[in-house]
């Protein structure tokens, strides 16, 4: 079974001999962790922390043949905090308390009046084309699913948390009972079935746009399009090299490299006290540079 799916739900496309497959590669991958240990391992061009073999995960790594590639826009400009998709996303998925696959953040800028405005961007998997999480996983549960999704196979996960040490965006937990990784799986079976994913079906501002972008008639298609052409999009951490589908609309007056030291690092998950009112009066982590 894959992310998304309960627990008794078989994965809705790969075969056997892919899941037979992906054990065997998995049991290849959890000897090699315990042969080169957590540093990067045999491949010649591979120096990356925690990055296995590329025999291990490049067949993982490979989305089915399905002519979809699926994306995300997310409109930090129209986001007003509702935390809707936070809420929609943890019924969808039985989402336990205190722990989050979706979480929107939130920066305070000075405005140049003496005001403060907040700006909030709804965040979650950026499902990555080059993904570390793949790359990392020891037991061949990490893979790529229809139209490129980033997915975990619940039936191989064993909870070793290398994906969560190696997600640059920290966009995965370990569920604490299960002891396996959770993350944002495109809503797979409502997306299966023609449906939209739970928090794009809740978002009342249209903030967040999900779906194929390979279909030029796809309504992320055409507003990629005319983002782009206005030079809107950005992608977060881009130095990390893993090509994210996820693409952010961001107002100049709110940049990117302010609100982005609020979105967890490798090792870390989303946190029940990231929009706690008590931390309000905390200071802010520091940007990287002046904007
Ligand atoms: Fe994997 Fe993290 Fe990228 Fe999602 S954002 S695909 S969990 S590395």
């Amino acid at each position: 079974m894959t992310s998304g799916e309960s627990p008794q739900r078989d994965e809705a496309s790969p075969s056997e001999s892919r899941q037979s497959r992906r054990r065997f590669l998995g049991d290849s991958a959890t000897a090699a962790v315990g042969g080169v240990g957590a540093a990067g391992a045999a491949g010649a061009d591979e120096t990356v922390e925690g990055e296995l073999p590329r025999e291990v995960w490049e067949e993982r790594m490979t989305a089915p043949n399905d002519g979809k590639r699926y994306g995300w826009i997310v409109d930090t400009r129209r986001c007003f905090g509702c935390h809707g998709c936070e809420v929609a996303c943890k019924a969808e998925n039985d989402v336990p308390l205190g722990h989050f696959i979706r979480q929107t953040i939130y920066h305070d800028f000075e405005c140049s009046s003496g005001g403060l405005a907040r700006v909030m961007v709804p965040m979650a998997c950026q499902h990555c084309e080059d993904a570390p999480c793949i790359k990392a996983c020891p037991c061949g549960a990490l893979h790529k699913g229809a139209g490129g999704s980033v997915q975990v196979d619940y039936d191989v996960c064993s909870g070793h948390a290398a994906c969560k040490d190696a997600c640059p965006y920290g966009a995965i937990y370990i569920d604490p009972v299960a002891n396996q990784a959770v993350k944002c799986h495109n809503c797979t079976h409502r997306v299966d079935v023609g449906m939209e994913p739970a928090c794009v079906a809740t978002c009342p501002s249209e903030a967040l746009y999900f779906g194929d972008l390979n279909d030029p008639e796809s309504d992320v298609s055409k507003l990629q399009k005319r983002l782009a052409e206005e030079d809107k999009l950005e992608t977060l951490r881009p130095e990390k090299g893993t090509k994210p589908r996820m693409q952010f609309a961001v107002d100049e007056s709110r940049p990117m490299k302010k609100w982005e030291p609020k979105v967890p690092r490798e090792g870390a998950s989303y946190s029940p006290e990231a929009y706690s009112v008590f931390n309000w009066g905390e200071p802010e982590p520091e940007a990287d540079n002046d904007g």
